[in-house]
């Protein structure tokens, strides 16, 4: 028997992402090179495998790049990186997607006016290494474990990674508040994009028996996506592509939907629905 596929209204490539593939490309066919990106240009393998093979160099640290153009990905990159590549006389090109550089900005901002800026997030993703570098002493927090950081009787002021889900900087906000603080200014930094593929993708999965969320498993906003599918459905599945789906999985299932992350390309979804949709479970 084959499956119902039903596509999550909202999911794939972000304008964010598209931008910085954009920039890549144009740079890749207009610059005499090297054209290196400073880590991944976006958490996906493929795209970054095809990038490559059209020339793009990835670097892992700023040591590593001598001469030429140097992409900033749309994660951003720490001030300090790019100050030092540009004083080495290398062209620098920003793909940071202007809501990371909203994010940058307003955690300076806040630290100007004598605010101890808190980050909900993960502070192991660049994205938040590079706000860490944009702004003095921040504090991030991931879940409440990390609450005992936050100093008392302080003006607060907290930003989000922008792929966090509402539902967590929520429950956060409140477990801040009872921290004890002498003033809270919270700035909302989600991405809107992100929260409309979390709002269509939960409301697909309490429809179907199984769930696929399909994306890099480096890639924040696709974890989330995972993550909060889950919640909602415990038969989801994170995964790469078709290739990486063990089919024993689909017995008795009759529904299934599919979403993707920010970073996921439109032809890995393409081939794994059309996979999914042809794949004949009376055979296994
Ligand atoms: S998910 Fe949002 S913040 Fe991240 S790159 Fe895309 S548009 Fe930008």
């Amino acid at each position: 028997m084959t499956m119902k596929v039903i596509v999550a209204e909202k999911s794939g490539f972000c304008q964010g992402v598209k931008n910085a593939i954009s920039t890549a490309e144009t740079i890749l066919a207009s610059e005499p090179g090297p054209i290196y990106s400073l880590g991944p240009i976006i958490h996906n393998k493929e795209v970054v495998g095809q990038l490559k093979k059209a020339g793009l160099i990835m670097a892992n640290s700023v040591e590593q790049i001598q001469t030429g153009t140097v992409i900033i990905r749309s994660h951003g990159a720490v001030p300090e990186h790019i100050a030092e590549l540009k004083q080495r006389g290398l062209k620098i090109v920003d793909a940071t997607c202007i809501l990371v550089k909203r994010l940058q900005t307003i955690a300076k901002e806040l630290q100007e006016a004598d605010y101890k800026v808190v980050i909900i997030g993960d502070e192991n993703h660049p994205e938040i290494r590079a706000v860490m570098g944009c702004a003095r002493d921040v504090i991030v927090v991931a879940d409440e474990k990390d609450l005992h950081k936050l100093p008392k009787n302080t003006k607060l002021g907290v930003v989000c990674q922008t792929t966090e889900s509402p539902d967590h900087v929520s429950a956060m906000l409140g477990a801040i508040a009872k921290v004890g603080f002498r003033e809270l200014k919270v700035i909302n930094t989600l991405c809107k994009e992100a929260v409309k593929r979390q709002k269509s993708a939960v409301k697909l999965c309490k429809q179907v028996d199984i769930m696929f969320v399909l994306g890099d498993l480096e890639s924040a906003n696709t974890r989330r996506l995972a993550e909060l599918c889950k919640k909602y459905n415990k038969q989801t599945f994170h995964l790469q592509n078709w290739n990486e789906l063990d089919k024993n999985i689909f017995s008795g299932k009759n529904i299934a939907g599919v979403t993707a992350g920010a970073s996921t390309p439109e032809w890995i979804i393409a081939e794994f629905v059309e996979n999914l949709a042809a794949f004949d479970d009376s055979a296994l």
